[in-house]
């Protein structure tokens, strides 16, 4: 075929191709044009998942009956006019190509009323072609009727997948916007369902109470904080709230939804240590920057943008994550209603990290008599081996002026306290947990080493050895002498001196499990995830005896708010209101 121009309908099929993608895509950016036209609210209708119509519903500043038509032109826009303009986009849309991609794939009628016109405009198009434009008697505002998307381009209808799917992307579209404007009240029918109302009201607690439902925003807690020249400010979810997948994770610039990288790491980042493995955290967080600071210009869809100082965004977002996830976090409190069964219930659970890997080989029976204490090179004293008879903390608790009464354990579990008009249960095991893994990870730990008298070989899985392998300067820091003992097996010849004998291979193979799972571990997580194993085979377990010396000084410390979460996540302490319990016994 010789070389030449496409004709317009050709290209502007082409250039839909790039923005609009299913339903959902049109109602994004039909929403956004509400949006940028000042509209405070929005209905939005979709029948068969938006497939056999759409119709959008705006308040806002309407379209002037003599500029209808050019709205529908490629590259016609309100929002800008000299390339200087693209410097500082104030606005959702810009690029003047959504309506033309729309129209030139749908039969689209628009009915617009500017604000004192003694009438509207309704125009019809389809496929790109204006077949009618008449004066119209409506309501101030514009609505835009979308129906037969994809009629004329049945490559792309092909991909369309199930009504209920597009459905449900159309929902998480409209959710997104109703997240990302708290001030404007949106409304979405679906098949003539109303399932989404917010109030508009301009607080974005209520309209993540109206996206997620009450269960799941009660897992939320504000997030407040700034940078240089950045705001942030929003919910992020509590450690024991996050989810399997990344979808509760919304991010907004100026406004404008997008997604992030660098935002994902920076928010994922501030939880490390408090969630569990392979959970993540949600978020609504609204982040504001001078308009000249982003390059909102990179993506046809425009959920894409480049920060001029990645780096600046990065930490505003991390620490102010850091600090609402430090702020004072109610503890849970026990739920005393009967559960109910039910497929899709969006209630939290909470799934417990991998089990222990299943030793592969016996224990060797000649071992572990500790002798020596620390190589010379340590010059710090040697510190004992947690025998429990010790402090469980080592920093004395005597700042700690909380008030408390310490009622017993039960279970060999957990402590029972009384607090003014609450009864919490401890988990002792998550709480000193916590406390060991601190200890560990601060400035001040110096690691102590216990050479075994009879080396420990055990063969764990190949996967296990090679990256049990590839951490053994880490693993030396740490006290741990081990060696390639040749055949998969692996050597060990001294351990830290927190963690007895008889738990170093189910230590060194929960490790292993736990730098196999997710990303290739960093120095850093490879150290975090040492810290974890240890810390949690240095605590006191469930089940064994402890001293109410222990049981207090552990109950002080959750007390004392030092502290909330184990470091895989899980809650160290739950609470029992008195009214929840006067309820129970009808006494209120
Ligand atoms: P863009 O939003 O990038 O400017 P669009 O193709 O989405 O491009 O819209 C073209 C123009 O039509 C807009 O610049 C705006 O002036 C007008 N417009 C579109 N939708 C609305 C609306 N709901 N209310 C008022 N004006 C609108
Ligand atoms: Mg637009």
């Amino acid at each position: 075929m010789p070389i030449q121009v496409l004709d317009t309908h050709v290209a502007d099929l082409i250039a839909a191709g790039e923005v609009v993608e299913r339903p959902a895509s049109v109602v994004k950016e039909l929403i956004e044009n509400a949006l940028d036209a000042a509209a405070t609210q929005l209905t939005i209708e979709i029948s068969h998942g938006g497939m056999s119509m759409i119709r959008v519903t705006d308040n806002g500043s309407g379209i002037p009956f003599e500029e209808a038509e050019t709205a529908f032109l490629r590259h016609a826009t309100s929002k800008l006019h000299t390339a200087g303009d693209l410097e500082a986009i104030g606005t959702l849309g810009f690029r003047g190509e959504a309506l033309a991609a729309i129209a030139a794939v749908s039969r689209l009628t628009l009915f617009s009323r500017t604000p004192n016109a003694p009438f509207g405009v309704s125009l019809s198009i389809d496929g790109g072609i204006v077949t009618a434009k008449e004066e119209a008697g409506c309501p101030f505002g514009t609505t835009i009727v979308i129906r037969d998307l994809f009629f004329n381009t049945p490559a792309r209808l092909k991909f369309m997948k199930r009504d209920a799917s597009e459905g449900a992307a159309v929902f998480a579209a409209v959710q997104r916007l109703a997240l990302s404007q708290p001030e404007v009240s949106i409304q979405f029918f679906r098949d003539g369902t109303q399932e989404l109302l917010t109030p508009g009201d301009g607080k974005l607690a209520s309209a993540l109470y109206s996206v997620l439902g009450r269960d799941l925003a009660l897992g939320f807690v504000p997030a407040e904080g700034s940078g240089e020249d950045i705001q942030v400010s929003g919910f992020v979810s509590m450690p024991t709230c996050c989810r399997g997948t990344r979808g509760y994770q919304h991010f907004f610039v100026n406004g404008r939804q997008i997604r992030s990288r660098l935002l994902t790491a920076a928010l994922e980042e501030a939880y490390r240590n408090q969630k569990m493995v392979g959970r993540f955290p949600g978020c609504v967080l609204h982040v504001t920057m001078k308009k000249n600071a982003l390059d909102v210009n990179v993506h046809p869809a425009k959920t894409e943008v480049k920060f001029l100082s990645d780096k600046k965004v990065f930490s505003a977002v991390h620490y102010t994550v850091l600090s609402a996830l430090g702020a004072k976090i109610p503890r849970p409190t026990l739920d005393l209603t009967p559960p109910t069964v039910s497929s899709n219930d969006s209630k939290i659970r909470l799934e417990m990290p991998p089990s222990t890997p299943a030793p592969k080989f016996p224990v060797p029976t000649q071992q572990t008599t500790i002798v020596s204490t620390p190589p010379a090179a340590r010059a710090a004293p040697p510190a004992s081996p947690p025998t429990h008879e010790q402090p469980l903390t080592r920093e004395p608790l005597t700042t700690q002026a909380v008030d408390f009464r310490m009622v017993g354990e039960v279970f060999k579990t957990y402590i029972v306290v009384e607090q003014n008009d609450a009864i919490f249960f401890i988990d002792k095991h998550a709480a000193h947990e916590r406390i060991q893994f601190d200890r560990m990870k601060s400035e001040a730990y110096q690691p102590m080493s216990q050479e075994l008298l009879a080396p420990l070989v055990f063969t764990p899985s190949p996967e296990e050895c090679t990256a049990l392998l590839d951490q053994i300067p880490l693993l030396s820091t740490f006290g741990f002498v081990v060696e390639d003992f040749g055949g998969g097996a692996l050597m060990v010849r001294a351990l830290p001196f927190d963690l007895a004998p008889q738990n170093a291979e189910s230590a060194l193979c929960e490790l292993a499990a736990e730098l196999l799972t997710g990303e290739p571990p960093t120095a850093s997580t490879a150290r975090d995830a040492l810290l974890h194993t240890m810390a949690c085979k240095a605590a006191i377990r469930g089940g064994e005896t402890s001293s109410k010396e222990e049981l207090l000084e552990l109950a002080a410390a959750v007390m004392s708010d030092a502290v909330r979460y184990c470091p895989h996540g899980r809650p160290v302490a739950t609470k029992l209101t008195r009214s929840q319990l006067e309820k129970q016994f009808k006494r209120t």
